[in-house]
């Protein structure tokens, strides 16, 4: 069994992240965009789970400015990475107590409620001028921002909205990765009309509606600022359809032991899965503690790497077996060859083959909840 020259911090799983894969990326949604209108990235969740130190440095080196992540502490240390010539606003706004902090280290909150704008202006305000800050309007997702009648009653006090130094306004989609649904145009149609009020009170403000589904739907949905988060790191923004985007990591899981079992035996946990007499099973590396979801137990595979005798690797797609547990998952590579396993060195579960977006749909989730549970205790490696 291979693996021989594996480094001690490998012996645990090895995670590459292509961090020239999000540059790529980035400027593949750019280059997407209507005239006008500026490429931002989102990089909350330490980017995805990928590495904010690593990631949001190689966007800035791209030429974005406006990054968005969801919380103070997010900012605050996002702040610290960047040149000063980037905005960067949180998506999940301010509680009670954090405006100075927030406008000290020149971070945008994303404001949701009359109240909140009204202590951003008390709070913050030095020579009759507040703090910048963005509004976040529902236009129709009913999650976080403000609400239709509330917007109505802000427009009618033209001086708080005046006083409260606002640069940006946002609203979210809920269906942007289905195309054909409804709910865009009329989300799109609520947030045109509610951008168009308040510029007439605010004439410098700009405007953010798509993140990477939203983009793929039309110049319509572009306004002043995109949001593209997942499809940086990769996952497919038009689903259904062929991904445009490049693959960024690759997670590779040491053996731990290569069996074959004699007679038919349950494998793992609650004995759900039967090994037929004769198979070869690989035990890795890798469960979920690891951000292997337990969901995709007995749905999930992963790809056997064997060395080839003349240098480089193949790869097989093997089905997994039994529940994944903690530490470890088990893997059926019966299909391999006597020769090909000899040659085993580990197995992907994620490569350019195989996807976030297919492990995620294997653990009844989608791409973005394996990204942000990729594990702590594999060697990540950057390139
Ligand atoms: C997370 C988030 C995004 C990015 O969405 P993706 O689908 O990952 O591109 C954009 N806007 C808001 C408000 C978000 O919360």
């Amino acid at each position: 069994m291979g693996g021989g020259n594996m480094t001690l911090e490998e012996a645990e799983g090895l995670l590459t992240i292509n961090l020239a894969a999000v540059a790529e990326n980035y400027c593949a949604l750019r280059a997407r965009l209507r005239t006008g209108s500026r490429c931002g990235a989102v990089v909350k969740a330490n980017a995805y789970g990928l590495g904010v130190e690593q990631v949001a440095p190689v966007l800035y080196a791209q030429g974005c400015r406006d990054f968005f992540v969801a919380t103070l502490a997010e900012g605050l240390a996002l702040r610290a990475l960047l040149a000063d010539d980037v905005r960067i606003s949180l998506l999940t706004g301010l509680r009670p107590g954090q405006e100075k902090a927030c406008a000290q280290a020149g971070l945008i909150p994303l404001l949701v409620s009359t109240e909140q704008l009204q202590q951003w202006v008390a709070k913050t305000s030095a020579n009759g001028q507040a703090a910048p800050c963005a509004l976040k309007l529902d236009s129709g997702m009913t999650r976080l921002g403000m609400g239709e009648s509330e917007f109505a009653h802000l427009l009618a006090q033209p001086e708080l909205l005046r006083s409260a130094n606002l640069c940006l306004v946002i609203s979210h989609l809920a269906c942007a990765d289905e195309p054909e649904h409804p709910q865009n145009r009329r989300q799109l149609e609520n947030f045109a009309r509610e951008v168009k009020a308040l510029r007439a009170i605010c004439p410098q403000v700009e405007s953010s509606f798509a993140n990477s589904s939203g983009i793929c739907l039309g110049e319509e949905y572009h306004f002043d600022v995109a949001r593209p988060g997942s499809a940086l790191y990769g996952i497919n923004p038009c689903p259904g359809q062929h991904n445009p985007m490049t693959p960024v990591v690759n997670l590779r899981l040491p053996i731990l032991q290569l069996r074959q079992v004699d007679g038919d035996v349950p494998v793992g946990y609650g004995a759900t899965q039967t090994a037929v007499s004769g198979s070869w099973l690989a035990v890795v590396r890798g469960g979920y503690a690891d951000g292997v979801l337990r969901a995709q137990s007995g749905r999930g595979c992963g790809a056997a790497v064997v060395a080839e005798p003349e240098g480089g690797e193949s790869r097989i797609v093997v089905p997994m077996i039994g529940r994944v547990s903690m530490d470890t998952t088990v893997f059926d590579v019966s299909t391999l060859s006597d020769s090909q396993r000899a040659r085993l060195q580990a197995v992907e579960m994620l490569n350019d083959e195989l996807t976030v977006d297919e492990m995620g749909a294997a653990a009844g989730t989608i791409g973005y909840e394996i990204l942000t549970s990729l594990g702590h205790r594999y060697c990540r490696r950057y390139c």
